[in-house]
C-alpha cells in the first residue's frame, strides 16, 4: 500500500518520472566539471557575472574551462583535499537535490560513480500499458 501511494504522489502530484536511490560517498565529483544552464548553457563569462546577481549559489563558482558545450565550472566551496564542502551544514538547496531527473533534460548525466542512481518509476511495460489504455479511448 505505501508503495503504491509512494508512486502515485511522485507521478502525479510531484510529476517525476526518476525515483532518487543510493546516497552520497562524498566524492566531490559533482562539485567540479560542471555547467550552468540558465535557459541555456552559459557561454561566456558576461552572460556569467550577470547570473551571479540572481542566485547565491552561482557566486560560489569559477570558471575552470570552456569547451564545446560551455563554460566548465567548479565550486570554490570544495575542498579538493577532503573531497568535502566547506559549507555543507548550509549548502544551498541545489546541492541538496543534486542528483535531480531535470539533469538529463539539460543533457546532462550523473557524475560518474556518484553513488546515487536516477530509476524509472514506471517500468516500460507499464508506461506501454497505459498509453495503449489512452489510445483506445
Ligand atoms: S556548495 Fe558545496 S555541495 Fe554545493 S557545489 Fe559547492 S562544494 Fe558542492
Ligand atoms: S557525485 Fe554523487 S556521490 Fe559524489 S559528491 Fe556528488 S552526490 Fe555525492
Amino acid at each position: 500500500m505505501f508503495k503504491k501511494l509512494k508512486k502515485y504522489f511522485y507521478l502525479y502530484v510531484l510529476k517525476r518520472k526518476y525515483y532518487r536511490v543510493g546516497s552520497c560517498n562524498a566524492c566531490g565529483r559533482c562539485c567540479q566539471k560542471i555547467y550552468v544552464k540558465h535557459r541555456n548553457i552559459i557561454q561566456t563569462e558576461e552572460e556569467f557575472e550577470k547570473l551571479k546577481t540572481q542566485h547565491e549559489f552561482y557566486t560560489f563558482l569559477k570558471v575552470v574551462d570552456k569547451d564545446e558545450t560551455g563554460l566548465v565550472f567548479e565550486c570554490e566551496n570544495l575542498d579538493k583535499e577532503t573531497k568535502k564542502c566547506k559549507i555543507h551544514k548550509r549548502r544551498p538547496g541545489i546541492c541538496r537535490r543534486y542528483p535531480q531527473e531535470e539533469l538529463f533534460g539539460m543533457g546532462g548525466t550523473l557524475a560518474e560513480h556518484c553513488g546515487y542512481k536516477l530509476v524509472p518509476i514506471e517500468s516500460f511495460e507499464e508506461v506501454f500499458d497505459r498509453v495503449s489504455k489512452r489510445k483506445k479511448i
